[in-house]
């Protein structure tokens, strides 16, 4: 499953068999970290290695080259004790994976505050080695699942987000567009949207009274070119994204009104509106692995509203 010789797996059993016998004071200089590790019975260790592999495995065209999905903490040979999914890694997340006593947290975005998870320029930062040192101290392992949930056929987070929407029957053959059974106002779609996606607010542009039917969804932050493209290719009734830069697409939508045309744009928030991917992520887990404890912490959003 994982692609490692039987010689590496034998002495991984090997390993975890003395771990058990030895106790903790062993595991913690073991690659099998974590105290709860000793505890697992050894036909139910499974690997991070082992979890990764088997959803890279859904992937086509995995393992990708060029990827962001790597492991921000930890390796692949600890044994699991228990998985949070999430949006990211934050030190509060990190502290309830630490309570529910699981050491491996699936995030979708990444741990360090920049795309590839530099760390060099963070080196000396009290913050990013208060986190480094917090999930190296507890053993937790971080893998970030971002391009690979992405390229699951249907894409996971999309899924997740039309599957908490309940709007899969809607979904048009090129996956961006919702055609809603009816059409509502925009004020209507927008608390739609906050109650069922558990939003305290949103941005939007637009008439409230508006009616909307065609519904063009792009969660996460797909960057202005892109969003415009998709606009542009699909004469939607309503953008909803998860993140704008207001200087390209807001002002695009801006424009579009002004010369007459009665497009809409709704800004869910990035988090809001990829979080139901961390809640298949989950569903994936618990049905992969169901000896493992698979909890989705939602990371919430780090901005408030006053
Ligand atoms: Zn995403």
């Amino acid at each position: 499953m994982s692609g490692e010789n039987n010689t590496s797996i034998n002495r991984r059993k090997f390993i975890s068999q003395v771990t058990v016998a030895t106790g903790a004071a062993f595991s913690l200089v073991s690659p099998l970290t974590g105290i709860a590790a000793a505890f697992i019975p050894v036909q139910e260790r499974i690997t991070v290695g082992q979890v990764m592999d088997l959803f890279m495995k859904e992937v086509p065209g995995a393992p990708l080259a060029n990827t962001v999905d790597t492991l921000k903490s930890g390796n692949r040979d600890v044994v699991v004790t228990g998985i949070i999914t999430t949006m990211f890694a934050t030190v509060e997340v990190i502290r309830k994976a630490i309570a529910l006593g699981a050491n491996f947290i699936i995030a979708h975005e990444p741990t360090f505050y920049n795309h590839q998870d530099e760390t060099a320029w963070l080196e000396k930062d009290d913050v990013y080695r208060y986190k480094a040192d917090l999930l190296k101290k507890h053993n937790i392992v971080v893998w970030r699942n971002h391009d690979h949930i992405h390229r699951v056929r249907p894409d996971g987070v999309r899924k997740g987000l039309a599957d908490q929407l309940g709007w899969q029957q809607f979904e048009d053959s090129n996956h961006v567009i919702y055609n809603l059974s009816q059409a509502m106002t925009l004020k209507a779609l927008i608390g739609d949207l906050k109650q069922k996606l558990n939003i305290e607010a949103v941005r939007y542009i637009g008439d409230p009274g508006q009616q909307c039917r065609k519904v063009l969804l792009l969660p996460g932050a797909a960057g202005g070119k892109s969003q415009i493209q998709r606009v542009m290719d699909t004469q939607p009734d309503v953008l909803v994204c998860g993140e704008v830069s207001e200087w390209e697409t807001a002002e695009y939508v801006r424009d579009a009104r002004a010369a007459g045309k009665s497009l809409a744009l709704i800004v869910l928030g990035h988090i809001a509106s990829e979080e139901p991917g961390s809640e298949f992520m989950a569903k994936w887990l618990r049905d992969k692995f169901p000896t493992i404890k698979t909890t989705h912490v939602p990371t919430g959003s780090s901005l408030s509203f006053l």
